[in-house]
């Protein structure tokens, strides 16, 4: 197991099938699809597994089913060295997502919550009794929203550094939120961050630096804006900075925000300053765009050559 900084994420995984098809069947139609893949997915589990393999000591808090994909989750994170001992609740199932992909590139998702739904406020407690004041809890918005919330505000509540990726977006969040009392640094692209601040004054042609400082004024966190090729933007200490994206040949960009979240939360974890840990989280997403698919995209921290402390 890894003597890295500890990290304690807490989220989903789901059981990703993607068909690749000509166009989508309408309404009635069968249609054979040309090939068929089968991934491990949920954003929890991609960025505990991308934190792992940056080095950090991992505990992920999630829940899966009685079932084959549970099954299957347990040995990728036996594998990856992620302490998991989530929570399976009777009668629902594991997380499953079923994506199809028309040849022109279009995508069509279908997303079962499955036993993330059994997760509420009382299970922040698997959280609290993992965490120090020297751990960073990793959060996003694949499991209900009681659930995340009581594990941030344990969180803050222990001393511990608290990151919040808020994808995918929900309506229900908005920068008027309690919350952000608890969160020390957030993590959105530029769709969620404009939800975020819902029916603030921004202009609809605010620059990505505008945005982020209007959320971390709003928020009170650090905030941390990804902008996909274009890199990040970060506001930290009143200070507000962009870093460019490390150029990379993308072959599929799924995947890449969990991987920046997981690099920054290492990173900052491991004493980082902002401006560096940024850097390092548009290095190994820039790693994860260059393959094929989420968990075979993942860099390890010996691949990437520049080391941020
Ligand atoms: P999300 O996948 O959550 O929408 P982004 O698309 O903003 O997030 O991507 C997250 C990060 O991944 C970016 O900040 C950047 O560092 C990296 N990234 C994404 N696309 C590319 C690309 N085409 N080339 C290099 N880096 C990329």
């Amino acid at each position: 197991m890894s003597d890295g900084p500890h990290l304690v994420v807490a989220g989903s995984y789901g059981w990703s099938t993607r068909y690749v098809l000509a166009a989508a069947p309408g309404p009635g139609e069968t249609l054979l699809a040309d090939e068929v893949q089968f991934e491990h997915g949920g954003k929890g589990s991609n960025q505990a597994v991308a934190a792992a393999r940056l080095g950090a000591s991992v505990d992920f808090v999630t829940a899966v089913g009685h079932d084959h994909p549970g099954e299957a989750a347990i040995a990728l994170w036996q594998g990856e060295g992620v302490r998991a001992d989530p929570v399976r609740p009777a009668g629902l199932p594991t997380m499953t997502g079923t994506i199809l992909v028309e040849r022109d590139g279009e995508n069509r998702i279908v997303v079962a919550l499955g036993a993330m739904l059994a997760l509420g406020a009382t299970d922040a407690h698997l959280v609290g009794r993992l965490v120090t004041a020297d751990s960073t809890v990793v959060v996003q918005n694949e499991a209900p929203y009681a659930f995340t919330r009581a594990v941030l505000e344990r969180a803050a509540a222990a001393g511990a550094r608290t990151v919040y990726n808020p994808a995918p977006v929900s309506a229900a969040l908005d920068h008027r939120d309690p919350v952000w009392q608890a969160v020390d640094v957030l993590v959105p692209n530029q769709h969620e961050a404009r939800s975020l601040l819902g029916d603030s004054d921004l202009a609809p042609d605010a620059s990505a630096e505008e945005l982020a400082r209007e959320l971390a004024e709003r928020t009170g966190c650090r905030v941390v804006l990804t902008l996909g090729a274009e890199g990040a933007v970060f506001v930290a200490g009143g200070a507000v900075e962009r870093v460019p994206a490390v150029p990379a040949t993308a072959v599929d960009t799924t995947g890449a925000g969990d991987c920046f979240t997981a690099a920054l939360s290492v990173a900052l974890a491991e004493g980082a300053v902002m401006r560096d840990a940024v850097r390092f989280a548009c290095l190994a997403a820039s790693r994860a765009v260059q393959q094929p698919g989420v968990i075979d995209g993942l860099p390890r921290r010996a691949e990437l050559a520049e080391e941020v402390v």
